[in-house]
């Protein structure tokens, strides 16, 4: 799964949540603020603003990034996100686990994140897990012995890890 845990300290409350980007309120993104509805780490802090950062994955890297939705808002000013104490304005940056997020009062620290193995593609070019290594393309039929392998998107691999687990059965 494409999912990431954070730990969030607000005030003297601490809780930690695991977000998948399969199941999140706006597709392949998570977003953080203090909006309820269009939120999925729902902050209280009057210093967050309602909309106001988005943790995306970035297919060509192959990992998390978070990027500040706050920076081009048409009748306010940029609400500065931190991480790793470095203001986040303009520009986006790279998750790992340790990373410290902070936004108004707010600090969230990533705990794990979770990316699936990258896939193996077949002589006629489909991309399958790299659990097909040494098995057959269920595509075209033809053997996977050692192929190059190479980054599947996220709905590519949701619908072939379903074959994928036919194909072992
Ligand atoms: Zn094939």
């Amino acid at each position: 799964m494409f999912s990431i845990t954070l730990e969030i300290l607000e005030g003297d409350r601490s809780r930690s949540v695991t977000l998948s980007l399969e199941s999140t309120k706006s597709p392949q993104v998570i977003r953080i603020g203090r909006s309820a509805a269009d939120c999925d780490v729902v902050l209280t802090d009057k210093k967050v603003s309602r909309l106001h950062g988005e943790i995306f994955f970035k297919k060509e890297e192959y990992t998390f990034y978070l990027r500040n939705l706050t920076s081009h808002r048409p009748n306010s000013q940029p609400n500065p996100v931190w991480v790793n104490s470095q203001t986040i304005i303009d520009r986006e940056v790279a998750l790992r686990a340790q990373t410290q997020i902070q936004l108004g009062q707010v600090l969230l620290k990533v705990l794990t994140i979770d990316i699936p193995q990258n896939g193996i593609k077949c002589v006629n070019g489909h991309t399958v897990p790299y659990t097909y290594k040494g098995y057959f393309c269920p595509h075209c039929g033809s053997f996977l012995e050692s192929g190059s392998t190479v980054a599947v998107s996220s709905s590519q691999f949701l619908h072939l890890q379903g074959e994928s687990n036919a194909a072992r059965n």
